[in-house]
Order: C-alpha cells, then structure tokens, then sequence
C-alpha cells in the first residue's frame, strides 16, 4: 500500500511535527513480536515498546484473546454505581503487585488522568481530615505527568507549558531537575552525587508555602520523558522522610516504571520506598487497550469513607465512564498473567544490563556524545544540541533510524531505547549499532 492511498487530510497526530510527518508519513499497518510492519512493506524493530507500552511484546496471543473472550460476554457496562466483574479481579491483582499497603485502585483511562486523578485525591484526603487548606502541589522541573491541567500544571518539561503557562494551576512548586553533570555517564547502577537536589524543597519550597499548605509531592521515579534522568542514591527515600515529617503525600508517577520495566513489579519497589499513590498506566494492559489507574494506601480510601455524610452520597466526585472497563480490565488481567507465567520483569532486568552495556561500549566517544545512562530496560544517549536549534539533531536520528528499521525515542537531544522485556540480544544489536551508525552520520 503507498502511503497516498491514506486519505491524509483529517488525522491531526498527537506529539507529532505533522508539517514534516505529512512529507514522509510513518505509518504502521502490522506488528508481531518485536517487529512493525509499515504502510510501504518495511519492517521496523519497536526499540521503545510503542511508548514504554508493550512489555510482552506485539501481537500476544493470551492478551488478544481475553479481549476477545470480554467482548462476547461483556461488552461495556456503566461504571456509576455498579461495576463490573472484571473490574474488581483487576484492581485485586493490581493491588496484590503493589508493595506495602497500596491497596486500592482507582481506575482510568490514560496517564494523564492518573495524574490529574491523584491529585484530586490528595485535595479531598486533605479536606476529610480537615485540612482543606493543604491545596499547594510540588512536582519536579522536567517530570512529566501528562497533558490534563493538573498534570500538566506539575509538571516541569518547559515545552509543555509554555503556551499554557497562565492558566495553570496557581499554588505550584517545582523541586530542582535531578541532573549531575558529574554523573553525565551512568552505567546499570544508581549514581551517587555530590548534589542535594532536595535541599532547596527543605530551604526554600517548604518555608515559602509552608509544609502545612502543601497537598502533595508528586514525582517520577526516574525522569522518563525528560530522557530517562536517575535520581542519585537515597534521594527517593529522602523525599519519603520529608514528606512524612510534614504530612504532605508523596505520589510516584509510576507510569513508565510501573509494571516491570525496573525489572520489578514497580520502581517503588526498586528504590524500597513506598508512596502514598502510584499511578500507572500503559504496560498495565500491554498498550492494547487505554487503562491507567492510581493505587492508594489504604488510610486514604478509610478516611474518605469516614464521612458524616448520609451513605447515599458519593465520597470523592470523580471518576470516568470507562473508569474499569470491562474490556481493559480483561485485557490487564491476561497481560499480568502473561507477565508472570514468562517471567517478564525479571527478563527485563536481565536485558537492561545487556542494553546498558551495549550503550556504555557503542557511544562512548561518538561525536557529540555528552552522556550515557542506563538503569532498568531503558537506556539514553544524550547528545549535544546543535546550536540555535534543541532537539534538531536527536529529532534527524530519529527519522534516519526509522528509515533503518529501528524505532527509537527522540526526547530532546536525548534519544532513548527501551524495548519490550521480550527483547533479544540480537534486537538489541541492531537497535543500537542502528542508532550509532545515525550518531557518527550526523556528527
Ligand atoms: N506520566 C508519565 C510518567 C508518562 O510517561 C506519561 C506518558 N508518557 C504520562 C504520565 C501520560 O500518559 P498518557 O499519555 O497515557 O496520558
């Protein structure tokens, strides 16, 4: 099929230069395994798991399925007082994933709305137990919880925001970005630093607003979208202590580390540190259907409950009509089942190191090179900008890299790989001799 035979003119793509999207399109019409099929017959390997999605790999014959199986039994049934079957075996296999008392599951759709949903949590928790004044929200510079007001509002990638900035939430603060340029090179481990990227939250952020104005600290356990950023040695764990000393809840925004892609169920439970909510979306269905969600300790859901009000009012106005579709949660159920009868996350721990070390012995010394790091599946190559023009560079290796079958992930001048855990040494070979041979050709 040429890629004239679409009808181009309605599809305005998401997070897409469609100017340049519309001279050489890149459309997928197949996938299976780790391999794309294109509308003009190439095959390209998915080297970031269609957005940090696809943890089993395409095409999975358990999870399609389900699906199928859902669709004849049940299709779709109202969210709103009633739910569904499959709902509540989701939420309970979910919860049992999630460490230390994390325990309920609020469902929807995406990530944005787990962003945008946990802090609507955090304000009702507050004002249950009488501090309605807690309203101020601390993220991080460069996290990145989506495109909702709230997640955007939080987060800090400065594209995101600009053309929005006055009319995002008010009572926000940013935590410093946690980059070292001392730990430019960062190999399978995590980094030590000389810095205290938290001083400022204890110096400056807290006193300004006063701790006991502020809601909630939200942050992803590593800088995802930024470029895959890793934060230094304990300061996950430091963040917990500060925000239990001053009763602000700390939310991970585990939608990229959650469900294996640490080579843990959750990256709280790489870095030993649980939070208060953790939000997820994407590998929880495989990327197959839309679902994300946010898991609350219990303390949160029992003082929701603990209100004087008449049983038959709702206790936190908010959710979604696809809230726990059937569909999706079929779809959850199998991919979680599927994730354990394979053994996926510990597979992915196991070809992080494979793709961390094929990332340290490639780049290293290529033109423009300025960082390496690699932790979990994932593994960035930060690259200098040219100047006048960020994110040019990375953006051209992307595209000669999907000319040369290989998707990757331009963020920035950081490009990134992280593949599904079903990943082979030899995909990592060609993901990232691919991308190297980009590298040196744009030097
Ligand atoms: N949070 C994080 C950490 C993410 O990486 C993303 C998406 N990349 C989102 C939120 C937003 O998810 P969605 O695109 O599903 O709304």
């Amino acid at each position: 099929m040429a890629y004239n035979d679409f009808n181009m003119d309605s599809h305005w793509l998401p997070f897409t230069p469609n100017r340049q999207f519309r001279k050489e399109p890149r459309v997928f019409t197949g996938a299976d395994g780790m391999v794309f099929t294109t509308h003009d017959g190439r095959k390209v390997v998915d080297g970031i798991s269609s957005l940090w999605c696809v943890g089993a790999g395409h095409n999975r014959k358990p999870i399609n399925e389900a699906i199928k199986k859902q669709l004849d039994t049940l299709d779709y049934a109202t969210a709103f007082q009633a739910s569904n079957d499959q709902a509540f075996k989701a939420a309970g296999m979910i919860a049992a994933m999630a460490p230390g008392d994390l325990n309920k599951v609020l469902f929807c759709n995406s990530g944005s709305e787990a962003a945008d949903t946990s802090l609507k949590v955090a304000l009702a928790y507050h004002r249950a137990r009488g501090e309605g004044h807690r309203n101020v929200f601390i993220g991080r510079e460069k996290g990145y919880h989506g495109v909702g007001f709230g997640g955007m509002s939080v987060g800090g990638i400065p594209a995101n925001r600009k053309v929005f900035g006055p009319a995002l939430l008010p009572r926000v603060d940013h935590l410093r970005f946690i980059h070292d340029p001392a730990n430019a090179y960062i190999h399978n481990r995590e980094p030590e630093s000389q810095e205290d990227f938290l001083a400022e939250l204890e110096t400056r952020i807290l006193p300004l607003h006063d701790p006991s104005n502020v809601a909630a600290i939200i942050v992803e356990p590593i800088a995802g979208s930024a470029g895959w950023y890793i934060p230094p040695k304990g300061y996950l764990k430091r963040l917990r202590e500060i925000c239990d000393k001053h009763g602000i809840l700390l939310i991970f925004d585990e939608v990229i580390t959650g469900f294996g892609r640490m080579g843990t169920n959750f990256g709280a439970d790489f870095y030993d540190v649980v939070p208060d909510m953790l939000n997820f979306a994407k590998a929880v269905t495989n990327g197959v259907i839309p679902m994300g969600g946010v898991i609350c300790r219990d303390r949160i859901y029992d003082q929701m409950m603990k209100t004087d009000a008449a049983e038959h009012i709702i206790e936190f106005f908010h959710g979604y009509t696809y809230s726990g579709h059937p569909v999706a949660a079929a779809a959850a159920i199998a991919t979680l089942d599927l994730y354990q009868q394979e053994n996926l996350f510990a597979r992915a721990g196991e070809m992080g190191k494979v793709l961390g070390d094929a990332f340290h012995s490639t780049f290293k010394g290529l033109p423009n090179v300025i960082g390496i790091r690699s932790l979990g599946l994932a593994a960035a190559v930060e690259l200098a900008p040219i100047a006048g023009s960020p994110g040019k560079r990375a953006f051209e290796i992307y595209l000669d890299c999907f000319r040369k079958g290989a998707l990757v992930r331009p963020a920035g001048d950081v490009l990134v790989i992280a593949p599904p855990y079903i990943v082979e040494k030899q995909h990592i070979d060609t993901l990232v001799n691919t991308l190297a041979d980009s590298v040196k050709a744009h030097a």
